[in-house]
């Protein structure tokens, strides 16, 4: 018996080249080997009879072999092997080139099976480099031809076939294995059970066991997600929380101050959020909405509310830029209310209590006034999480655009805990497709504004070809005498020079070419617009001149921000209305999607300009889909689909295995893993009577919260 934990190297009669060759496919143990799966099968399901082939068709044929021949070209010395096959409807030869061992093997007199493409030629049709066995009778099974041929992803010189060759015999003598998917889940989805499954997965009789077999192990992690997602929120619903809940007549007050009005998707998240920061279980809730939806004034009243009540909440940026952004809204648009407000960055700490006393304090000052409870709201970068820093009671961490916090991070900021956890509030602008949603995410509530504050006009995208960009100049020179204001991106810092961008681009792309920010902001300011005020801002400069620098933008002191991605996130300028992106193909659907949310958020009409030299199609239907998108949502489908999951979240690693990522796109899968996991949690919490799988929940669970 082979079991699924021998190693390789212990299978007898391979040999040692081997086993280099499948180390590099990352095969060690057997069970490495069965779970390196087909990615497809060449279908030879039918066997035809000699007589009835015709040209161009994937056949097998089985019949007994004639003659063999070898013979050597005169030019160019290749060996070729020639068979005659014959069965009883009529003959047909098969041609191998450069594969003088064929002949060793088929011999005259026995019986074969042969799969292959029938090709047409001099003499008429023959079998080109068909795949063969022997075979001791007509009934004979076979591995490598006649059904379904699994094809596996190959490294040189191991070839799908060496792989078949390997995996038939041990499948065969492989240990039962035990199932861990509970009975009523495989009849309510009709999936195989593992053992048939794995058998089904690399030789099927006809795709419709492989297709459910296939099916089956993509649902294996998407289930245990589900389980794990379940677990996680009973978990969290035992926890307390202290309730910060808010009457609505203060509520009432506090939005009829506001500067605008709140839009009717503002006012249900709103609520949403009060109801259950009210309750005293933590909260774990999403807020998510397109850029320049009014997410930041939502989180800012729930923050008051534990204010309000004598407890303490934090807001956290992924950038200092932001940071100071959160801050400057926050104490512009509270203000009157006298709270006391705190700003930490890695480069300045800052105390506010009203507009008349606002100033900058020593860090650890400022620490001491947070323990001591008497900050109430402290708004920060990932500074918030340092060890030194101690709330004395934290009734409500925020965290903005929260896919760009780990998962580690989260974790630590929760950990600021006492006789309670804080409730727990994300925001984020990237929207996050649905398969995702109820996956990845699936443990968090979801709150969503769904339309733009009103007076907004849709932004005007464009891509502008390298013939145009004289005319897009004259263009952006024209709205800045309005009034206006504009952003260039430009995709790196120097030349040479690697940035957090790069990851997200295809690694041939050559960099030489690109513009530099800096090289950029001097071509503006020297030669195209020498009579604006341009500024310049990348991730080189210190966090303070670059907060200065976007505060100062912020106040209309310069025309034109040239900018790295540094700009990507959040970053409100309401009067900014050009988004001129240089290298617009570098970079992702998403991101670019985040670069043009930047403008828009005003009155006055926006425009994006996306500059690209390329012009390949590939490129040219990208930028294109951005042009169209109607919403951000549709975008993340669309790169969800282009980049896939790993990609689109970027590097907040989910933990998860390949095949149940790739499975995340599969939405009707997600949808019945959940149906299974819901029913299974319902029956019995603690999956005692269902030991298998409870202990593959373990193993699974350990896996995705190690990182
Ligand atoms: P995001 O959701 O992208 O974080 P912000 O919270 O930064 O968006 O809001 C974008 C801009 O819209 C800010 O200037 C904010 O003051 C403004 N704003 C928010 N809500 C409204 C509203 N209901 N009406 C008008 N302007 C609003
Ligand atoms: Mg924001």
């Amino acid at each position: 018996m082979i079991l699924l934990s021998t190693e390789i190297s212990n299978i007898k009669g391979l040999a040692p080249r081997f086993l280099a060759k499948l180390a590099k496919l990352g095969i060690r143990t057997v069970r490495d080997l069965l779970w390196h799966f087909p990615t497809r099968y060449e279908d030879f399901s039918t066997v035809a009879r000699i007589a009835e082939l015709e040209g161009n068709q994937n056949t097998t044929v089985q019949g007994v072999i004639r003659k063999v021949a070898l013979r050597r070209t005169a030019r160019r010395h290749m060996v070729i092997v020639e068979a005659e096959i014959m069965d009883d409807t009529g003959s047909i030869n098969a041609i191998w080139f450069n594969q003088p061992f064929v002949a060793k093997t088929l011999r005259p007199g026995r019986l074969a099976s042969f799969a292959g493409k029938v090709a047409f030629g001099e003499d008429g049709l023959y079998l080109s480099n068909p795949s063969y066995e022997l075979m001791n009778n007509f009934s004979s099974e076979t591995k490598h031809t006649a059904g379904l041929i699994p094809i596996y992803p190959e490294t040189k010189g191991l070839t799908s076939k060496g792989l078949r060759y390997l995996t038939k015999p041990i499948l065969t003598n492989l240990e039962p294995l035990e199932e861990f998917i509970p009975e009523e889940v495989l009849t309510q989805n009709n999936f195989p059970d593992l053992n048939v499954a794995l058998k089904h997965i690399h030789f099927p009789k006809n795709l419709e066991d492989a297709t459910a077999a296939k099916r089956r192990f993509a649902f294996e992690d998407l289930f245990l997600l589900q389980l794990n997602n379940i677990k996680n929120r009973l978990e969290l619903a035992k926890e307390k929380s202290p309730s910060i809940a808010m009457d609505d007549a203060s509520v009432g007050l506090i939005v009829k101050k506001l500067p605008f009005e709140l839009t009717l998707s503002q006012r249900q998240s709103l609520k949403e959020i009060l109801e259950d920061v009210g309750k005293n279980r933590p909260m774990n809730r999403l807020l998510q909405g397109d850029v320049g939806s009014g997410k930041t004034v939502i989180a800012a009243i729930a923050a008051v509310a534990a204010a309000k009540k004598n407890y303490q909440a934090a807001f956290m940026a992924p950038t200092e830029v932001l940071a100071h952004q959160h801050y400057r809204t926050l104490t512009r648009i509270f203000g009157h209310l006298h709270i006391p407000i705190g700003l930490v960055t890695g480069s300045a700490s800052k105390i506010f209590f009203d507009e008349a006393l606002e100033t900058d304090i020593k860090k650890s000052d400022l620490m001491d006034r947070v323990k001591s409870g008497e900050i109430k709201i402290l708004i920060g970068t990932h500074a918030i999480i340092q060890k030194s820093i101690a709330f004395k009671s934290l009734a409500l961490a925020i965290v903005d655009e929260q896919h760009r916090f780990g998962v580690a991070q989260r974790a630590a900021l929760l950990k600021q805990k006492t006789k309670y956890i804080p409730h727990f509030l994300s925001m984020s602008a990237t929207p996050i497709p649905r398969t995702l949603m109820l996956t990845i995410f699936g443990d968090l509530d979801l709150s969503l504004i769904t339309e733009l504050p009103k007076g907004r006009k849709a932004i005007i995208t464009k891509i502008v070809a390298p013939e145009n960009r004289a005319k897009a100049y004259a263009f952006i020179r024209g709205e800045i005498q309005k009034g206006r204001q504009a952003f260039v991106i430009c995709p790196r810092i120097e030349k040479g020079e690697a940035q957090e961008t790069d990851k997200l681009l295809p690694k041939h792309l050559n960099w030489s070419d690109v513009k530099a920010v800096k090289e950029e902001y001097e071509r503006l300011k020297n030669k195209v617009f020498p009579d604006l005020r341009i500024a310049m801002l990348h991730g080189k400069l210190k966090p303070k001149e670059k907060a200065g620098i976007m505060a100062d933008f912020g106040a209309k002191k310069y025309d034109i921000l040239v900018s790295t991605s540094v700009i990507e996130v959040g970053v409100d300028i309401p009067n900014a209305t050009i988004m001129m992106i240089e290298g617009a193909d570098r970079f992702g659907l998403a991101q670019l999607y985040q670069f043009r949310g930047r403008v828009g958020r005003g009155e006055h009409q926006s425009f994006c300009l996306l500059f690209t030299d390329s012009t390949s199609d590939s490129t040219e239907r990208r930028l294109k889909s951005l042009v169209d998108a109607k919403n951000g949502f549709e975008l993340a489908e669309k790169d969800l689909a282009i980049r896939g999951p790993g990609e689109f979240l970027g590097h907040s690693q989910t933990g998860l295995p390949d095949m149940a990522m790739q499975s995340l796109n599969n939405l009707e899968l997600v949808k019945s893993a959940r149906v299974a996991g819901v029913a299974i949690m319902k029956k019995d919490q603690t999956m005692r009577a269902f030991g298998a799988l409870k202990s593959r929940f373990e193993e699974f669970r350990k896996k995705i919260h190690l990182e």
